[in-house]
């Protein structure tokens, strides 16, 4: 087919809701992709962060097609080995919680949100999440995602969320109160442009979290699995939350999402209160299990602090050629470069010359490569980006 009848395909046949480039991805390999008209192109941005291990990482597509062989699916009336294993593997790289599995980022906060209402019980029903948040688009994670332009079209949203400035202790202590289920911040905000939370401010949360018996509830959707150099972005920091959820990177391109609590919590979600019918299937398990053997045998955790120095240093240096950008922010392989003024323009141009970059919240650059990236990938990415940057 080409590029032309996909598109008149998608215009008569899909509905309109994403803003779609002109171009039709037929192939990817590692920290490139390909294009139905034979363009190459260095990713920097694979899959919205979910190829985080690079497209079709050799392991995960070999664990995908022996399971595929083996066993598609089946349902949680009983119990499968891909399972139990991936659980054990997430729960020994955590806080030696319990796993629940479902198939996406919001579905995991969900089920995070639901667990907390349950465990903390009867009168507590408030959730506390911060000012340019990201938790997903179903209706309990659109309410929490704390951004009107998320929120438009769909009031009145669910009762009882309550909305912080991020990073601002003060603003939390004088939200909280004893109606108080759970506090749910990223650790780095992604959509949001690259906000890290200060470790003051994640601590301040456990404390006050632990004062009012609430929980404590970490979105890892795309800090997690190790993006930021670790296998979880809150073990950048002096504090151990209650609950974590994660997705994107966690399947290596297979839709996949976990949410983890610690046993205590984990023990009010009991049967008949919470379950995905494909969630935890073994196709998915498989490939995420793959996911984190080939981190751990390719010390990828390595890499991403590593290359995300190095690629810092670069956007650093990027700096004084260029005034457009007033300063670069991240962790690992979670990058932002603040501009001064609005990045689509040079996200699109980069694509031109055959590189993937996305712009978040009008004037921040996100670069996020693959974990498997080398320093001549960035420094080829780098370049291109330098040369858009004399150009506009
Ligand atoms: C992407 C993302 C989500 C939503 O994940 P979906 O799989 O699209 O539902 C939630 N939280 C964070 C932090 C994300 O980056």
């Amino acid at each position: 087919m080409t590029t032309q009848e996909t598109i008149e395909m998608f215009d008569k046949y899909v509905i309109a809701n994403y803003g779609r480039l002109p171009q039709v991805i037929v192939k990817g390999k590692g920290c490139y992709m390909y294009d139905a008209d034979g363009n190459k192109i260095l990713d920097m941005f694979p899959g919205w962060a979910v190829s985080g291990i690079g497209h079709c990482h050799p392991k995960v597509v070999e664990a995908v097609q022996t399971q595929a062989a083996e066993l598609l699916h089946i349902d949680n009336t009983f119990y499968s080995e891909p399972q139990g294993i991936l659980a054990k593997l997430l729960s020994e790289r955590a806080f030696g919680g319990k796993c629940f599995f479902c198939n996406s980022g919001a579905e995991a906060n969900e089920a995070a949100l639901k667990l907390a209402r349950l465990y903390t019980a009867k009168e507590k029903y408030k959730f506390i999440t911060a000012e340019g948040s990201f938790h997903g688009r179903t209706f309990a994670t659109v309410t929490a995602t704390a951004q009107p332009k998320y929120h438009e079209g769909f009031l009145p949203l669910l009762p009882g969320f309550v909305y912080v400035p991020f990073n601002d202790i003060k603003a939390l202590e004088d939200a909280f109160d004893d109606e108080v289920a759970a506090v749910m911040v990223e650790p780095i905000q992604g959509e949001g442009g690259i906000n890290i939370a200060s470790n003051e401010y994640l601590s301040a949360i456990r404390e006050l979290c632990d004062k009012n018996d609430a929980v404590m509830i970490l979105d890892e959707v795309q800090t997690g699995i190790g993006r930021t150099g670790k296998w979880f972005g809150y073990q950048h920091y002096d504090v151990t939350p209650d609950i974590i959820t994660m997705a994107k990177t966690l399947g290596g391109g297979v839709a996949i999402g976990a949410m983890m609590a610690t046993e205590e919590i984990s023990a009010a979600l009991v049967p008949g209160k919470h379950a995905s019918t494909f969630g935890g299937n073994s196709l998915a398990c498989a490939a995420a299990i793959a996911v984190i053997e080939a981190i751990e045998e390719e010390n990828l955790l390595d890499n991403a602090n590593e290359l995300g120095q190095y690629t810092k240093q670069k956007l650093e240096s990027l700096k004084e050629k260029h005034s457009c950008i007033d300063h670069v922010r991240g962790v690992g392989l979670m990058i932002g470069v603040q501009l001064t003024k609005p990045g689509a323009d040079i996200v699109a141009k980069c694509l031109e010359k055959g590189l993937r970059i996305n712009c978040t919240h009008d004037t921040v650059i996100r670069f996020m490569p693959p974990m498997i990236a080398t320093k001549k990938q960035i420094d080829k990415a780098i370049n291109i980006l330098d040369e858009v940057l004399s150009s506009v």
